[in-house]
């Protein structure tokens, strides 16, 4: 049997690319929704063959504890709102995929992770990138040292934003802001690339250039992680401005994605040529892993502690920004991505 899958929050992400995704996995199917509009209810009952018991809303959702046709809650709602879904998904009893950023403090996160524990089921972060084969090529290339020790990395990544989710800027529930919403893949470009988790930060908020628009979030940041072999990873955000790219200087070469972080299309470049590497279903193949893990008990390479640990940072990238200092990451949870 497949294991049914209900995404909570039909908006762009799970509408765009979750549920077209879930018509490509082996191990999980599409079982289930969770939404607060009636009319996208119906919409996708019929789109993809939902029946009306497999349907939710917010206040009836901790019914889905009865539910044996949902094994896993993937919680695709604006930042602010995942950990109390995450903590009522694991309280029904079910494993829980939860989107990226995890949550916006850690102390969410810590909450999330012992819900989940407490419920004896797995957690897991929709790092759809660590099953991305250019991007295992950076973990590759960069913790198997081929060319050498890495000793400088350049991840950018800028999206321009416009008002269509208001929570990005800070409107309704918040909790958005380029950093939290893109940066988080520098900061994860950077760490699977040299396969080390940074022992400080330093952090520059770009100046404001619409003070309407980034009245409630920073408009871009330029943060540097500094890992304890003296390497530097860049790192560049901004929703101001539009580049994707994860480069990677060693002694021997270097090795590029550019674009880096997108659904498809990413192209990856070293000082010996082209990488020549197929695009994937990124989702499909997100998801499939974690049915594999509850399926035949192991742990996901994306836990829960992955994402408290770039949370963590983030929370200390922010601190930086607001100090001018060099804030120490030393107590951040050292999870790697094993290659
Ligand atoms: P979105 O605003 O399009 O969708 C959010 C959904 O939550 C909407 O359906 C909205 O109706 C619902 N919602 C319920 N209560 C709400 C409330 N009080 N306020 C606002 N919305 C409410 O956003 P999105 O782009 O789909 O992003 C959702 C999550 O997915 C975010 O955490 C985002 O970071 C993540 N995401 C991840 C990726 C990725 O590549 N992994 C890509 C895009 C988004």
């Amino acid at each position: 049997r497949k294991l049914g899958i209900a995404l909570v929050g039909l908006g762009k992400y799970s509408e765009g690319e979750l549920a077209p995704a879930l018509e490509k996995t082996t191990f999980c199917r599409l079982a289930g929704i969770v939404t607060g509009t009636p009319d996208k209810a119906e919409t996708w009952k019929k789109k993809y063959d939902i029946p009306d018991k497999n349907v939710y809303n917010y206040k009836t959702f901790d019914k889905i504890a009865d539910n044996p046709d949902i094994d896993i809650v993937y919680v695709v709602l604006p930042n602010s709102m995942h950990a109390e879904y995450v903590i009522r998904a694991a309280q029904a009893g079910k494993h829980v995929i939860c989107e990226k950023p995890m949550a916006l403090t850690s102390d969410e996160c810590q909450k999330m992770i012992d819900a989940c524990k407490k419920a004896n089921k797995k957690l897991s972060v929709g790092y759809r990138l660590h099953f991305e084969p250019h991007n295992q090529e950076m973990m590759r290339l960069g913790q198997k040292e081929v060319f050498g020790k890495v000793n400088k990395i350049i991840a950018q990544n800028a999206q321009k934003q416009e008002n269509d989710t208001p929570w990005r800027l800070g409107g309704g529930v918040g909790g958005g802001g380029p950093l939290r919403d893109v940066g988080i893949y520098c900061l994860q470009g950077a760490i699977y690339t040299k396969g080390q988790v940074p022992i400080a930060v330093t952090a520059k908020y770009h100046p404001i250039t619409d003070p309407k628009k980034f009245a409630k979030v920073e408009e871009g940041v330029d943060f540097q992680l500094h890992f304890a072999d003296g390497t530097v990873a860049e790192c560049r955000t901004s929703y101001n401005d539009q580049y994707n790219k994860l480069r990677a200087e060693a002694a021997k070469g270097w090795f590029e994605l550019d674009p880096a972080y997108q659904y498809d299309g990413l192209k990856g470049q070293t000082s010996q040529g082209k990488m020549n590497i197929e695009n994937v279903p990124q989702q499909a193949r997100q998801m499939d892993a974690f049915a594999e893990c509850v399926l035949n008990d192991k742990p996901t390479t994306v836990p829960g502690e992955m994402g408290m640990r770039d949370v963590q940072l983030i929370e200390a990238i922010f601190q930086a920004a607001k100090t001018g200092t060099k804030v120490s990451t030393k107590a951040v949870q050292q999870i790697l991505d094993p290659v």
